[in-house]
């Protein structure tokens, strides 16, 4: 059996993410989508709501499973016996970073292969970080997340709103 692996801050989790997932979904035969808790940056949507949002979002597709993740995803594959990690490619801009992170994954286990999957065209230009400035000013992200996570971005800045 196919086991991969789908790494991600998913901070919030966009239709970019959902089409990659969905393909993936059926090429292997199953996917564990890996939330990462401690991303570099400071994240804007806690873990717990993050994880949340990604299962809503692929509870449709029966051989993908969720979990929240710290750590080396070396380490996750391995524990879960997966032979493959699999990133989403945008034009140009992430080709440098993960091409270094894959190198270093090879490096720490040379029998788990990084896989590619070029994003798709109306998402090339899609990113968690924009849309959560976009959603921060009040700007229309319909059609760039799931439905349910717009309706979350707008209520938490309403709440912000109330807030201040
Ligand atoms: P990370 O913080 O680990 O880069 P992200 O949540 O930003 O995690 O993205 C997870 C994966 O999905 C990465 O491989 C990223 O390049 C990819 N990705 C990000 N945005 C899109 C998109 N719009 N379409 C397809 N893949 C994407």
């Amino acid at each position: 059996m196919t086991i991969a692996v789908y790494p991600g801050s998913f901070d919030p989790i966009t239709l970019g993410h959902v089409d990659i997932i969905t393909r993936a979904s059926q090429m292997f035969e199953q996917v564990i989508m890996a939330v990462v808790k401690n991303p570099g940056k400071q994240p804007n949507i806690p873990i717990n709501e993050r994880e949340e949002q990604v299962r809503q979002s692929v509870k449709h597709l029966s051989n993908v499973s969720v979990q929240a993740f710290e750590g080396l995803t070396v380490d996750l594959a391995k524990a879960h016996n997966a032979k493959v990690i699999i990133r989403g490619l945008r034009a140009v801009s992430d080709f440098e970073y993960e091409f270094a992170m894959s190198q270093m994954n090879k490096r720490l286990s040379p029998s788990v292969e990084t896989i590619f999957m070029m994003a798709g065209l109306e998402y090339q230009f899609l990113s968690s970080s924009m849309t959560n400035e976009v959603a921060k000013l009040g700007g229309n992200i319909h059609g760039l997340v799931p439905e349910h996570v717009g309706r979350y971005l707008v209520a938490r800045r309403a709440e912000g709103a109330q807030a201040s």
